[in-house]
């Protein structure tokens, strides 16, 4: 356990996955060659991306996005093409399933240089959980186009009720052009041992591999004996209201749901996730109590987080970082709250908006 493993995969975690994603999927995968471990699930989507786009191709990427994918695209030396999520609700209370990708600016987007679309379900930052609707029209584009489909699905196991998590592999005919990607960090809630994978048809899979095996060669083998025994104890006990995979879907939606209504009292307009640990806000209803001038950044989003975070105490994302240069704006509004936090860490961020809201901070 304390030298090299194998380096497509440590051989009892690539069976634990071949073996759960064979029954979630309902076809049988090969350990082998079908599946690759990596240094998080990070390093899987950069060896998807290096491994596939060469100088001049184009990668759809929908935002907001995780945003590491657009300077990966970059890198290998593609050229990213945005199209965002259009929010279709005004009121104070809104969904991630009000975010709406719009089917024709979507299929306006592709082209005979359209190499791959990089898809995030359940998504980073907005919570969004994709509908069987959403993911058929953009696998229908695939296929017309001929395109790689990047499934980003790190937060499968996080989706509250009624939502339902659907791999985009099990559409029809896109096991043939979909990678998918999972993290143990997420899957375990353990990000600090940057563990993940991919998993796709082995005629895409070796282009993972070969950037993988020459630019960091193998994983960390106790993370990675370590992560098989878990899967093999949640498999076991798969569909079962003590098995991981659902249990932390309903920890979390009490903290969900409980920091949807400190954001709205505090005068927010939150923007309830269906899926993920984090939560988009508009905090624009409270620009006055604000002094944006205090800091220098271009986007009033960083100014707004920064001030938070010094003046008041709590601190926030700016959402501008996961949109590319020109649609930055439509991120500004905003802030990304984080609530995976145990429940008194929660109730002080409450206590501080509270106070804050009341004058007193
Ligand atoms: N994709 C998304 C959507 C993420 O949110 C994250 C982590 N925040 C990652 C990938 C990277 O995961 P890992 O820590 O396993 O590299």
């Amino acid at each position: 356990m304390h030298q090299y493993t194998r380096g497509f995969g440590h051989p009892r975690l690539v069976a634990a996955l071949a073996k759960l994603y064979s029954k979630l999927l309902g076809r049988e995968l090969n350990p082998q060659t079908e599946v690759l471990t990596t240094l998080g699930a990070y390093e899987a989507l950069y060896s998807s991306i290096t491994g596939h786009v060469d100088t001049g191709d184009e990668v759809i990427i929908i935002e907001p996005f995780f945003d590491c994918y657009e300077p990966m695209v970059r890198y290998a030396g593609g050229v990213p093409r945005f199209i965002p999520l259009r929010p279709k609700n005004n009121g104070p209370v809104q969904s991630s399933a009000d975010w709406i990708l719009d089917k024709y600016e979507l299929e306006s987007v592709f082209n005979s240089k359209t190499k791959a679309l990089i898809l995030n379900t359940p998504n980073n930052p907005l919570g969004k959980v994709f509908t069987y609707n959403e993911l058929s029209y953009i696998a229908d584009l695939c296929k017309k186009w001929n395109v790689l489909c990047i499934s980003d699905e790190v937060y499968e196991w996080i989706v509250y009720e009624p939502n339902k998590h659907i791999r985009i592999a099990t559409l029809p005919d896109m096991w043939e052009r979909t990678i998918t990607i999972g993290s143990a960090g997420k899957t375990f809630s353990v990000t600090g041992w940057k563990l993940g994978w991919a998993y796709g048809p082995a005629n895409l899979m070796v282009n993972l591999q070969m950037i993988h095996q020459n630019s960091v060669y193998t994983g960390n083998t106790p993370i990675q004996e370590a992560t098989a025994i878990a899967f093999e104890k949640e498999i076991a006990r798969l569909g079962s209201e003590e098995c991981y995979f659902i249990s932390i879907s309903k920890e979390l939606q009490p903290k969900r749901d409980f920091m949807a209504k400190f954001l709205l009292e505090s005068g927010m307009k939150p923007v309830v996730p269906e899926g993920g640990y984090f939560m988009i806000a508009d905090w624009t209803p409270l620009e006055s109590q604000v002094d944006l001038n205090s800091e220098q950044d271009k986007y009033k989003d960083y100014r707004f987080t920064k001030w938070m975070t010094k003046k008041v105490g709590l601190q926030g994302i700016p959402p501008s970082a996961f949109y590319g240069s020109e649609h930055k704006k439509l991120g500004e509004n905003l802030v990304r709250y984080c609530f995976i936090k145990e429940d008194k860490n929660l109730q002080e961020a409450a206590n501080i908006l509270q106070k804050w809201k009341s004058g007193k901070s």
